[in-house]
């Protein structure tokens, strides 16, 4: 409420803001955006109507009508150089009729995950997630990939190359700045392994806000490519036989400022909490990879030989296992999720590995951390898995499950299933 009252505050005071824009993600993790008028903002806040029949994976025509709430806690001003001046950014949480958190909006069902389960109790679930992407050149790379067949890279550059007066320099520096100045804590940047690929890494966060600037993130990265003439890509595997771009989710829970991952005598220094929600992950490895990998072109990535994995199994040097344990003090002490492509929901990915960490079943089996099991290697089977869970049922409601199955199904359908080696137009998406 103070925070609330302060904002409103902030917003009537300051004669530059004339705008506010209202962003939400739909059921796949597609970023929507709206501009409300100041003036009518700070009057009808409260009460904000919007058609959700017209958001995939939202309600059904007959019961459209949802609300927009404000998340006056995820409010951010954005730089006049690259979204227009007078601006700032807040988070809305989708509300049904009932008022409370619509079932279709990801954010809502992680937020009152972490709230009502962890923070009334002094948990914090943290996040950071390692976004990788590509830069290419031309405005509209991923559209016109369908006439095209080829994504062009603006460098031959490599991990950690230098790249003076190159582009992607440009373009990471350019992020980087504008990430500050929204108030993401940068830690480093840097060229990937391959040709034209980026990372940019910020700190860790409560898992709402880690998840809101994944979204950030990629609308920062794709608003300054477009001004550079170029398209920021966070498909998965845009190009083969170079790395792909996953989202490494790195995660930990924490108590009064103590982290629970950490333990100096545990095995790869893991406390006996880390190692169940490790062993939860790896036993619904197959249930989950749908949510985690939610594309077609996704399955392309999971391949050892680029450091994406396509074994369920956890260890703390194998960067083809799902799960990885990165060297850690107390501090950094962290379970790192590697089979995410940076094309999912990241609300849906965060709800997924922590609720599946923290409530899902463990397995029986001997050896579960290091047998071979391996992800699917396709949609359609990881499409087959995620339907004959019971796990997912019991994560989404049979209601989103249904749903979100459905919206994956439609991307599968609308490629052959033999895709072949190069890269298919039908699997290149927007999002
Ligand atoms: N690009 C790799 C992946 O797809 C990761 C490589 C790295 O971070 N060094 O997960
Ligand atoms: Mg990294
Ligand atoms: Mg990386
Ligand atoms: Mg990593």
């Amino acid at each position: 409420e103070v925070i609330k009252e302060e904002r409103l505050a902030y917003l009537i005071e300051e004669k530059r803001i004339k705008a506010v824009t209202l962003v939400f993600s739909d059921l796949e993790g597609r970023l929507h955006m709206l501009d409300y008028d100041k003036k009518f903002f700070v009057k009808s806040y409260d009460n904000l109507t919007f058609d959700g029949s017209s958001i995939r994976g939202f309600t059904a025509q007959k019961e459209s009508d949802l609300r927009l709430g404000i998340d006056w806690t995820a409010f951010y001003w954005v730089p006049a150089d690259v979204f227009g001046p007078g601006k700032v950014l807040v988070f809305a949480e989708v509300i049904d009729k009932n008022g409370d958190f619509y079932i279709g909006d990801l954010r809502g069902v992680l937020k009152n995950f972490a709230k009502e389960q962890f923070e009334k109790n002094g948990y914090t679930l943290n996040a950071a997630n390692e976004i990788e992407g590509f830069l290419f050149d031309g405005v509209e790379a991923e559209r016109t990939f369908h006439e095209t067949g080829v994504f062009e890279y603006v460098n031959k550059g490599g991990y950690y190359h230098s790249l003076p007066g190159d582009p992607l320099r440009e373009f990471i520096d350019t992020c980087s700045e504008i990430q500050r100045a929204m108030g993401f804590e940068n830690e480093k940047d840097h060229p990937e392994v391959a040709p034209s690929q980026f990372e940019i890494n910020y700190t860790y966060g409560d898992v709402v806000t880690a998840a809101d600037q994944i979204q950030l993130y990629k609308l920062i990265c794709r608003q300054v490519a477009t001004q550079m003439g170029m398209t920021a890509s966070f498909l998965p595997k845009p190009v083969t036989g170079v790395n792909g771009s996953g989202m490494h989710t790195n995660v930990s829970i924490t108590k009064n400022g103590k982290n629970l991952f950490y333990d100096a005598k545990g095995q790869e220094t893991t406390s006996k909490l880390g190692w169940t929600f490790i062993d939860r992950i790896l036993t619904h490895g197959n249930d989950i990879c749908l949510l985690l990998n939610a594309s077609v072109n996704s399955y392309r990535r999971l391949d050892p030989h680029f450091e994406a994995p396509n074994q369920i199994k956890a260890s703390a040097t194998d960067r083809g296992s799902m799960v990885r344990i990165p060297i850690g003090n107390e501090k950094s002490a962290r379970v790192e999720v590697r089979s995410v492509g940076p094309d999912a929901n990241p609300y849906m990915v965060l709800y997924t590995v922590f609720k599946t960490g923290l409530d899902g079943e463990i397995s029986k089996m001997k050896n579960l951390r290091q047998a071979e099991r391996y992800l699917p290697d396709n949609i359609y089977t990881a499409l087959e898995d995620f339907r004959s869970a019971t796990w997912t049922t019991a994560l989404l409601g049979e209601d989103v499950k249904a749903r979100y199955a459905d919206l994956k199904q439609a991307s599968a359908d609308r490629c052959p299933r033999l895709l072949g080696t190069v890269v298919k137009a039908c699997e290149v998406q927007f999002h």
